[in-house]
C-alpha cells in the first residue's frame, strides 16, 4: 500500500500565480527594472573567485554583516534565507507546530496562513474592516481569543496596498502576547517601517520581527532571498531549524554586493512611486472601485463587470493582472503590479477596452 500524505496537508492547496504567456505581466508584484549592470559585472567577477567546491558560509557572515550596518543594527539580529518565503517558513518551524497558534488579518498576504498550515500551526484570523484597515477592537478580540505565539502584520499590505501607519504598529504590539513578525516586502514603497520599533521597543510589548526581501525593491526575485532584522534570540531560533549550508556562496555575494547600490535601488523606488500616482489617477477616471496603494501594486474591482470577465480581457489584450477574487474578503478584485511607463500604458489602455 502506498502511504498516505499528512491528512491537513490534503485540505491545503498551494498558492500560485497563473502561468500565462504574455507581453506585459503584472501580476506578481516584482520590479520591471533589472539590477544596475554594474551589479551584474561585480558579481560576475566575484562568482569566478568563488571555491564553489567548498560549501558556502554556514554563518553567512559577510552578507548579515552587511545588512546590519545597512539597518544600524547588530550582526546577531540578521537572519537570512532564501526568499522571505522561507524566513517565515523558518519563524513557523521554530515558533508554531501542532498546539500553537498564530493571528493573521484579513485580507493580508496568504502565505502567512498557508506556511503556518504547513507546519501545523493553527491560525487565527481576524477580519479588517471594509475599506481593509486593521480594526484594533477586532485585533484586541482575537488575539485574546488565540493568544497567538506569533501575530502577523503586512505592511504595506498585499494584496489591499496600505502599510500601517506606526501608532497602530505600536498600538497591535502592545496587545499581542508572543512575537510581532511585520512583513515589509514592499517596505521601501512606503513613508513608515517597524524597523524604527526595534530602536525603542518596550519590555511589556510584543518582540517586534521585521521582514525584508530582495525580490521587489532589489530587483532580485530571480535570486531568492530574504531576511529578517530582529532580536538575537529570535535569529538563533530561526538559525536551529535552518538546514546546514542553505545559503549558496552566489546569493551571499549577490545580496552583499546589491547593497552597494542602494541609490540606484531608491532611484528606481522613486519612478514606481511616481508610475503608481500615474496610474492611481487615470482609475480615478474608470468605472472601478480602489484603494490607496504605499506598495508597487494597486487593487481594484470592475464596478459594472466581474473579475474574471476583466482578467481574460485583460489576457486577451496580451497583459496579465492577479485575479484575487477569490481571496477571503476581496470579492470582484483584482491587483495590478505597477510597471515600466510603457506597461502600464499598455495595461491602462487594455483596461479601457475591457471596460468598455
Ligand atoms: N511577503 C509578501 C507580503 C509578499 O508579497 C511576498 C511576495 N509575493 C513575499 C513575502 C515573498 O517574497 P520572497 O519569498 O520572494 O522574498
Amino acid at each position: 500500500m502506498r502511504p498516505a500524505v499528512r491528512p491537513d496537508l490534503r485540505r491545503l492547496s498551494g498558492y500560485h500565480s497563473a502561468l500565462v504567456d504574455v507581453e506585459v505581466r503584472l501580476n506578481t508584484n516584482e520590479s520591471p527594472f533589472g539590477p544596475p549592470e554594474a551589479w551584474r559585472t561585480e558579481l560576475t567577477a566575484a562568482v569566478a573567485r568563488l571555491d564553489l567546491n567548498r560549501y558556502p558560509d554556514r554563518h553567512v557572515s559577510a552578507l548579515r554583516h552587511e545588512l546590519a550596518q545597512h539597518h544600524g543594527v547588530a550582526v546577531e539580529q540578521v537572519y537570512c534565507a532564501n526568499g522571505s518565503n522561507e524566513v517565515l517558513q523558518s519563524l513557523l518551524l521554530a515558533y508554531g507546530g501542532p498546539g500553537r497558534t498564530v493571528a493573521v488579518f484579513e485580507p493580508t498576504y496568504q502565505l502567512h496562513a498557508h506556511i503556518a498550515r504547513i507546519t501545523g500551526t493553527d491560525v487565527a484570523v481576524g477580519q479588517r474592516t471594509d475599506d481593509h484597515a486593521l480594526d484594533l477592537a477586532e485585533v484586541a478580540r482575537v488575539l485574546a481569543d488565540s493568544k497567538p505565539v506569533m501575530t502577523f502584520l503586512c505592511s504595506p499590505n498585499n494584496p489591499t496596498g496600505r502599510a500601517e501607519p506606526a501608532e497602530v504598529v505600536d498600538a497591535v504590539a502592545a496587545l499581542a502576547p508572543g512575537l510581532l513578525v511585520v512583513d515589509e516586502a514592499y517596505g521601501q514603497f512606503a513613508r513608515t517601517t517597524a524597523l524604527e520599533r526595534l530602536k525603542h521597543e518596550r519590555p511589556e510589548d510584543a518582540v517586534t520581527v521585521v521582514v525584508r526581501t530582495f525580490s521587489k525593491t532589489w530587483s532580485m526575485a530571480g535570486v531568492r532571498l530574504g531576511y529578517l532584522v530582529g532580536p538575537p534570540e529570535v535569529v538563533e531560533a530561526c538559525q536551529a531549524v535552518t538546514l546546514p549550508y542553505h545559503l549558496d556562496a552566489v546569493k551571499q555575494e549577490a545580496g552583499r554586493l546589491a547593497l552597494r547600490y542602494t541609490a540606484e535601488m531608491e532611484a528606481r523606488v522613486a519612478l514606481l512611486v511616481e508610475e503608481r500616482g500615474r496610474v492611481a489617477a487615470r482609475f480615478g477616471s474608470l468605472p472601478v472601485d480602489t484603494w490607496p496603494s504605499d506598495a508597487n501594486f494597486i487593487l481594484f474591482r470592475p464596478r459594472n463587470q466581474t473579475a474574471s470577465a476583466v482578467w481574460n480581457g485583460l489576457v486577451e489584450r496580451s497583459v496579465l493582472v492577479r485575479d484575487c477574487s477569490t481571496w477571503p474578503g476581496l470579492s470582484g478584485c483584482l491587483r495590478v503590479t505597477v510597471g515600466t511607463p510603457e506597461e502600464n500604458d499598455r495595461f491602462l489602455e487594455a483596461l479601457e477596452a475591457c471596460l468598455q
